[in-house]
């Protein structure tokens, strides 16, 4: 990297850092970077421990996950968090798992240091669905098996919104986050809406750690196979999921 990079991020003061998907060595150099500036980390449960060896020894970290048995910290208060350290004049790097504007309410925290005047900027990450791709040898397209791919969340803030027909379409993968819980009803759709009953699917459980699991089956098992998993865990759906058997390559120490 080169100082001159380094020197014109300087005065903004807010950095918004994808972490990546868990294996600390898919952070981005200007992560890494924006991470050993920083005077303050402001974190979330998705972070490996792996990437927050990286942060600087001597700043001052603030959690604002979900621990075991106790809520998350809400939204409304992390953005309040972000301003006052802002505004106390810390260098803040904001740190989310995976890339900060899929799903991670990126856009929602920027909105508000925007709203008070504060700059910020954006270093991109990997998000879960092409570690996890990667790391379970599933392509995402691939041109025998799929010309596009959706990015859906499991967890639709209202019911309704999610154009069920679109996503029964073959030729096309799809790949649900923070989809768990809702399983069963994702086969339940896709299937009313004509998606084939065969089609095969894939859980990937922790995925690029080394606790890394990943489960197959087809559609009409899916949610069953939810049941074999846990958070974080992505669902992918689509005939791609059937090259992992000539394509995986990761073994991680859980796989059996
Ligand atoms: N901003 C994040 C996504 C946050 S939403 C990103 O770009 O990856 C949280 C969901 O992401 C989880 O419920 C899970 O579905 C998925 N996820 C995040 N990290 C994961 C991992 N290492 N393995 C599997 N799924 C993961």
């Amino acid at each position: 990297l080169s100082p001159s990079s380094a020197a014109s991020d300087v005065y903004k003061r807010q950095v918004l850092v994808g972490a990546g998907p868990g294996d600390a060595g898919l952070l981005t150099l200007k992560g890494l970077q924006q991470m050993q500036l920083a005077d303050v980390v402001v974190y979330d449960r998705l972070v490996s421990d792996g990437v927050l060896n990286l942060v600087r020894r001597d700043a001052e970290r603030i959690f604002v996950g979900k621990r075991a048995g106790h809520h998350c910290v809400p939204q409304e208060r992390i953005n309040e968090i972000l301003l006052e350290q802002a505004q106390m004049g810390k260098r803040v790097v904001r740190l989310k798992g995976g890339d900060p504007f899929i799903f991670g309410r990126g856009g929602e925290e920027l909105e508000a240091l925007k709203a008070a005047g504060i700059a910020f900027s954006v270093v991109p990450g990997i998000t879960a669905a092409s570690g996890c791709s990667a790391y379970s040898g599933i392509p995402l397209t691939h041109r025998d098996h799929a010309q596009s791919v959706r990015l859906i969340t499991g967890h639709a803030k209202q019911d309704g919104i999610l154009d069920w027909a679109c996503m029964a379409q073959s030729q096309q993968t799809l790949v649900f986050y923070m989809g768990l819980t809702q399983a069963g009803e994702i086969q339940r759709r896709l299937l009313e809406n004509g998606l084939a009953a065969e089609t095969p699917v894939a859980l990937v459980e922790n995925g690029t750690s080394q606790q890394q699991r990943v489960v197959t089956g087809v559609l009409t098992e899916l949610g069953n196979l939810a049941k074999q998993v846990q958070s974080p865990s992505l669902i992918i759906v689509g005939s791609v999921v059937s090259l992992r058997e000539k394509l995986n390559w990761f073994a991680s120490k859980t796989q059996n």
